[in-house]
């Protein structure tokens, strides 16, 4: 007898910076959204087989504030991802090893403005790792101090 697994997997992308600047009502800070799109897919023994749809998230660049578009909002989201005009925000995280302590920083820098922004510190790699991923980061610079 065969056992077969059924379930749904998401696919993400990931989209941005975009869209118009908008205040944070966390961080309060103001910058164009990073979106991400994740494909849902019903798979059988891991095989993709019915698409399911799309869901939309926009994320606060700085923080990760975050929330789900529902309704009309995931048409807004189908069009902003899709838009094609040059991101006015350029945030670029980075990460910092500090070898003496085997320890490791995630800053994001806003090559406008200069300023930073610590997102996590003195963090064990297992952490910096997973809080990169949470902020699907994929390569990065980094630096050893
Ligand atoms: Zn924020």
């Amino acid at each position: 007898m065969a056992v077969y697994y059924y379930g749904v997997e998401s696919f993400k992308k990931v989209f941005g910076p975009k869209g118009e600047v908008k205040q944070c009502s966390f961080c309060h800070q103001s910058y164009q959204e990073t979106y991400v799109k994740f494909n849902k897919w019903g798979h059988l023994d891991y095989i993709p087989l019915i698409y399911l749809g799309a869901d939309y998230y926009h994320f606060c660049p700085v923080c990760f504030n975050g929330d789900k578009f529902v309704k009309e909002g995931k048409k807004e989201a189908k069009r902003i991802v899709k838009d094609k005009t040059p991101a006015t925000t350029n945030l670029v995280p980075r990460g910092i090893h500090h070898a003496s302590s085997k320890t490791y920083d995630l800053i994001l820098e806003d090559k406008n403005s200069g300023q930073t922004f610590p997102i996590g510190t003195n963090m064990k790699k297992s952490d910096y790792k997973a809080l990169k991923k949470s902020r699907f980061y994929k390569k990065i610079e980094e630096v050893e101090m």
